[in-house]
C-alpha cells in the first residue's frame, strides 16, 4: 500500500509491506509533527535522496517516532551536511538561496537501504548519485527521476539544473523501463500511469 501524506516540499509518503511501516522522504523542515500524527508508529524513514526539500523533516521525525533513516550509501555525506549539492543557474542560485533560509537539520546517523529486506529498491543515480526508486507491488516511488507538476499535463524529467550526472540519469530513466510497474508515485506532482511514462521515454531518446 502506498498513501500519500500531505506535506510541504514534496510527496511524502507512507508505504505499509508485510506489516512494515514506512515513509518515503519528508520534505522540508516543519512536516514533522503531521507526518508523525498520521504515521504514529514506523520501522523506518526512507529517502529517496538527499535534496533538502525531501530530506529537510527527517532528523525531527526520527527523534519523534524514535526511527531508524535509510538512503544509499552514496548519500549520506550529503545527508549529514558533510558535502554540499550543486546547483546550476538561475533556479540553481534560488535553491541555493532557499535552503540557506530553511536550514535543514543534518542527519547524525543514516543507515543504508541495503538492510531493507522486505523492499525492492533500485539504484537509479543520476538527479543524485544515490537516488533510489523503490517498488511497492504495482507502483514505483521514485523521488525525483520523473515529475508531473501540473495537473493535466504531461509528466516531464527532472531539470538539468538539479542533475548531478545527465548521462547516469538517462540510464536510470531506461533501467525503470524494464521495471514492470504500472503507476509511478513521484515526488512532486500527481500519480504518473506506466503509458504516460513510456510516452515520455519516446519523446526523450
Ligand atoms: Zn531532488
Ligand atoms: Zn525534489
Amino acid at each position: 500500500m502506498v498513501e500519500l501524506i500531505r506535506a510541504k516540499g514534496c510527496n511524502v509518503y507512507f508505504v505499509i509491506i508485510n506489516g512494515k511501516r514506512y515513509i518515503v522522504d519528508t520534505g522540508l523542515p516543519g512536516n514533522e509533527k503531521r507526518i508523525a500524527e498520521v504515521v504514529r508508529e514506523c520501522d523506518g524513514i526512507i529517502l529517496t535522496h538527499s535534496h533538502f526539500d525531501h530530506m529537510g523533516s527527517a532528523y525531527s521525525i526520527s527523534k519523534i517516532l524514535k526511527s531508524k533513516v535509510y538512503a544509499h550509501p552514496e548519500e549520506f555525506e550529503y545527508l549529514k551536511g558533510v558535502k554540499k549539492h550543486e546547483y546550476k543557474g538561475l533556479i540553481g542560485a534560488f535553491a541555493r538561496f532557499y535552503e540557506s533560509v530553511k536550514k535543514p537539520k543534518y542527519l547524525e546517523e543514516v543507515e543504508s537501504v541495503e538492510e531493507l529486506k522486505d523492499l525492492e529498491i533500485i539504484h537509479t543515480p543520476g538527479h543524485t548519485a544515490g537516488s533510489i526508486s523503490i517498488l511497492v507491488d504495482d507502483s514505483l516511488i521514485c523521488g525525483d527521476l520523473v515529475r508531473c507538476s501540473i495537473f493535466g499535463s504531461n509528466p516531464t524529467l527532472s531539470s538539468k539544473n538539479f542533475n548531478w550526472n545527465n548521462e547516469e540519469y538517462r540510464r536510470s530513466l531506461k533501467k525503470v523501463l524494464k521495471v514492470e510497474f504500472e503507476k509511478i508515485y513521484p515526488g512532486h506532482g500527481r500519480v504518473i500511469r506506466r503509458e504516460e511514462f513510456e510516452n515520455l521515454l519516446k519523446r526523450v531518446f
